[in-house]
């Protein structure tokens, strides 16, 4: 079985297998084709995946002769019209986003499967990309904002007098934004951190986190861990706590979200023009809607003073070890569905397998797409 790692049209900088994966996968006997110069971006190169037993072809080559496509970003409508039925499709397939390609994965009867809907199960913790590239995207988004922010996070006592530590609001604590946590407080940041679910106020708190409570929030066991819609009169108290603690930070970062729907809206433009002049908001929700009213998706703006960075692409900016993540977490994947002998071995009684899958003869598989759908 033949493997092809497609190449990511820019400005994506990350690749979907390193060489240490492609590595791990001939030893499972598969065979890996690379587009020319695929990992160039994420400054891995063609000589270094040829050392790992890698086939350098062209991208028509890899479409042509590859069993399994692996990529990032999904391929487009055009591109899949092109590809013949048998070939498997494997990435980050954004399918509440691109509803449109899922149906064209249906009429033309490919079988797909897109790693952000990997159950999120301790089994399935090592092929969980939203949580590699969450982590990511936690990371950078606090250095980002740090680096747009007219003070020091921390605390400085010098000769030149005392300087206070900024205070950082962080909406949201799932993985980015406990991630945030951790490296804003790093930074000597004060954290302050908003979420509808009480089972993240432990792990705020031992991250050093202030976690500001909000009464009354829906919370549903059939969700999986992942947060619900909320009730008006919740919406509206805390809209007036996230008002009242926005105008006393000097960052925001935004990181709430609601699997398959809009994200939720927090931080509303009155709130923004009532923040200190010069504060910073990065908005990580930014590609479902964002989290802030005056969010612009991949755009920076200044409102009255406030810088407000509309950012849902920062794994890309960090593309080596958002690479590394990304490629285990697709390794480990590939592991499940490739038997003794290298070859191909669906099993759709394993719930990762089934859960992963998109698109399977002519049929949405996952149930959270096919509910949307
Ligand atoms: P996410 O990206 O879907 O959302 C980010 C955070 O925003 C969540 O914590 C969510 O509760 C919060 N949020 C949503 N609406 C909000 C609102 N109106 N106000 C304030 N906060 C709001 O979250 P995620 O990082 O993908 O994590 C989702 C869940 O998955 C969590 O329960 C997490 O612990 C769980 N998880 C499990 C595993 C695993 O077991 N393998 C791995 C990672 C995450």
């Amino acid at each position: 079985m033949k493997i092809g790692i497609l190449k990511e049209n820019q400005p994506e900088q990350r690749v979907a297998l390193l060489p240490e994966s492609v590595k791990a996968l001939i030893k499972l006997k598969v065979e890996v084709l690379l587009e020319k110069g695929a990992g160039n971006l994420a400054y891995t190169f063609d000589p270094e995946y040829i050392d790992a037993g890698a086939i350098i072809v062209e991208r028509n080559n890899v479409l042509s002769d590859s069993d399994i496509l692996v990529f990032i970003n999904p391929l487009g409508a055009e591109e899949i019209q092109k590809i013949n039925s048998s070939k498997i499709l494997m990435g980050a397939m954004n399918p509440f986003g691109n509803i449109e390609v899922v149906k064209e994965l249906v009429a033309k009867n490919i079988t797909s499967f897109s790693l952000e809907l990997v159950p999120r199960t301790s089994r399935a913790q090592s092929m969980d990309i939203l949580s590699s590239m969450a982590t990511v995207a936690g990371y950078r988004a606090v250095l980002d904002a740090a680096l747009h922010l007219p003070r020091f996070f921390p605390m400085f006592m010098s000769a030149a007098g005392t300087i206070k530590p900024a205070k950082v609001l962080i909406l949201g604590a799932g993985v980015a934004g406990l991630q945030a946590i951790a490296v804003a407080r790093k930074l000597g940041a004060v954290v302050e951190v908003f979420d509808v679910r009480s089972a993240v106020k432990e792990e705020v708190k031992s991250l050093g986190g202030k976690f500001i409570e909000v009464e009354g929030a829906v919370e549903d066991a059939a969700a999986g861990g992942y947060a619900v819609e909320q009730t008006d009169e919740f919406k509206q108290k805390q809209a007036d706590l996230i008002d009242q603690h926005a105008q006393t930070s000097h960052v925001v970062i935004c990181t709430a979200q609601i699997p398959g729907r809009k994200a939720p809206l927090l931080l509303k433009k009155e709130t923004v023009k009532a923040m200190k002049s010069g504060s910073v908001i990065i908005d990580l929700a930014a590609s479902s809607g964002g989290n802030c009213e005056l969010t612009i998706n991949g755009e920076i703006a200044k409102v009255e003073g406030v810088t407000i960075i509309g950012k849902s692409d920062y794994p890309s900016d960090m593309p080596y070890d958002a690479s590394a993540m990304y490629a285990k977490n697709m390794f480990n994947f590939l592991k499940l569905i490739i038997n003794d002998t290298g070859e191909l071995d669906l099993n759709f009684d394993d719930e990762i397998v089934k859960g992963t899958c998109l698109t399977h003869k002519g049929e949405v598989i996952n149930e959270r797409v096919k509910a949307v759908l």
